[in-house]
């Protein structure tokens, strides 16, 4: 049976990537009727934090995965932060330095600085030399004496290492690349080289699936699992595949601090979550050769590993709107009305609350709901409806009134509109063509001040149908108002 892991540390706020490691372990978990195992790694008391932590949890909710082992959830595993589970860790490297797969290294900063840059120097590997690998009783007593202090390292095996990626194929590393490596600190506490495998062993993960960050901590990570599986810890060496590095701007690498990056910003922006899934999908995978549309379910159909590609992504801001925009139209007109919701109260909305009317804003929404790339537009595109006076912007008003005879023009179309049928668009458009015949204008043309007096802008929603909803008062109100 399939058992993926998701294991992020809280540390910041949950970004893009870790949004794509986390939706590829569930699409494969889900494919394969398998089991995600939710992990908190969170050893690094200096960098972790329960407000991370909370955000997490938060993120993964609203993303809309769930998990089969983790927080809130429990399991045959518990717990599932690395912070209640230090006892395991001990013992586990106490077993490894008992079994001489471990040892304890009195190496200082400064003389691990100095070797290290003396290789480099010589053109040699400048990774630990293996110095501290065969202290005696007597040396391990006398640098005590001293007063050192020592770190547990692992015992890199001397030969290459070989393992079959599954998003890169066969890769082999050389031993004197990957050196004896530091599992516990000075003051006991372990490291990420100790507790990830340590876990990812202890709870049966078969498919480890992360980034290509991670991709030089594999080696370790095998020689590792050998070594529990020789000490009855583990049982086998799951599968690695590591996913393609995420460009942003200029073809960097997207960091964590890229504000590009940061979850929340898009939830602000009014991202659905099914349109940021659909898009992050195709971060290093696709759906097909001709569609980029498509639901999570038929996702998680579809996904296998093998399909994902070694090559680096790149983050197309543009290209995640589009879709997000097309899942807007997919949803039923009643679902986008509740999710428009945050966006119509303070602080989003400028118009007093009183003012709102759900009435007609259910009228508007199904003709602003094409027109969205993100949920946040909605305020802007119906503002015109809550305020008592639309807001004009100045540059609108000239670029709508600037040219020809807008007063002129006004004057015969409140005229029109006056006697028009306001029970249908069409009739309110007859209106402002004919008025804009008399003045030698096309539709377009004529609608522009119409659009700016009514609704302050020069582009929105479709026009006949907005002052429609807007009623005969109110529209002659404000075509007044612009004419003094
Ligand atoms: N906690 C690690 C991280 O956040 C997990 C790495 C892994 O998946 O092995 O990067």
């Amino acid at each position: 049976p399939v058992r993926v892991r998701f294991c992020p540390s809280p540390t910041g706020n949950p970004h893009v990537g870790l949004v794509r490691t986390a939706l590829f372990n569930w699409a494969f978990a889900r494919h394969h009727q398998g089991t995600l195992v939710f992990r908190i790694e969170d050893t690094d008391a200096a960098r972790d934090s329960e407000e991370s932590y909370n955000q997490l949890l938060d993120a993964m909710r609203w993303l809309g995965f769930d998990w089969d082992e983790g927080p809130e959830v429990g399991g045959p595993h518990a717990p599932y932060r690395q912070s209640q589970r230090m006892d395991i860790y001990q013992d586990v490297a106490q077993k490894l330095l008992d079994g001489g797969y471990a040892y304890h290294c009195y190496c200082t900063a400064e003389e691990l600085d100095e070797r290290r840059e003396a290789a480099r120097k010589a053109g040699k590997p400048s990774g630990y030399d293996g110095k501290c690998r065969t202290v005696t009783p007597e040396q391990k007593a006398a640098y005590e004496a001293e007063g050192r202090t020592s770190i547990v390292r692992f015992r890199m095996p001397d030969e290459a290492t070989t393992f079959t990626d599954l998003v890169r194929g066969e890769i082999t590393v050389q031993a004197e690349n990957v050196t004896d490596y530091g599992i516990l600190r000075a003051n006991g506490a372990p490291l990420y080289t100790l507790v990830n495998p340590v876990d990812d062993a202890l709870m049966e993960i078969t498919h480890v699936l992360r980034g290509e960050d991670l991709l030089s901590s594999t080696p370790r990570q095998i020689a590792l699992y050998k070594a529990l599986i020789e000490l009855g810890i583990a049982q086998r060496i799951p599968a690695f595949g590591h996913l393609p590095y995420v460009m942003g701007e200029g073809n960097k690498k997207l960091s964590k601090r890229d504000p590009q990056s940061s979850l929340n910003l898009y939830r602000e922006r009014g991202f659905l979550p099914e349109g940021l899934l659909n898009y992050l999908s195709l971060l290093g995978w696709s759906f097909s050769e001709d569609q980029d549309l498509f639901t999570i379910d038929e996702m998680v159909a579809k996904f296998e590993i093998e399909d994902v590609n070694a090559n680096p992504a790149r983050f197309d801001l543009k290209k995640c709107e589009a879709i997000n925009a097309d899942h807007i139209r997919m949803l039923d007109v009643k679902d986008f009305t509740e999710r428009c919701a945050p966006w119509l109260r303070a602080p989003f909305a400028p118009w007093d609350e009183a003012d709102f009317d759900q009435a007609v804003f259910d009228a508007i929404a199904p003709h602003a709901q094409s027109r969205l790339k993100v949920l946040s537009e909605i305020t802007d595109n119906v503002d015109f409806l809550f305020l008592k006076e639309p807001v004009f912007d100045e540059a609108s008003w000239t670029k709508a009134m600037g040219k020809g005879d807008p007063v002129a023009l006004l004057t015969t179309a409140r005229a029109k509109l006056e006697t028009a049928d306001w029970s249908s668009p069409e009739s309110l458009k007859e209106a402002v063509l004919a008025a804009g015949e008399e003045h030698g204008l096309k539709l377009g043309k004529a609608q522009a001040p119409v659009r700016v007096a009514v609704t302050g802008r020069t582009v929105g929603l479709p026009l006949f149908e907005s002052l429609e909803i807007l009623g005969k008062e109110r529209t002659l109100a404000r075509v007044d108002a612009a004419l003094k």
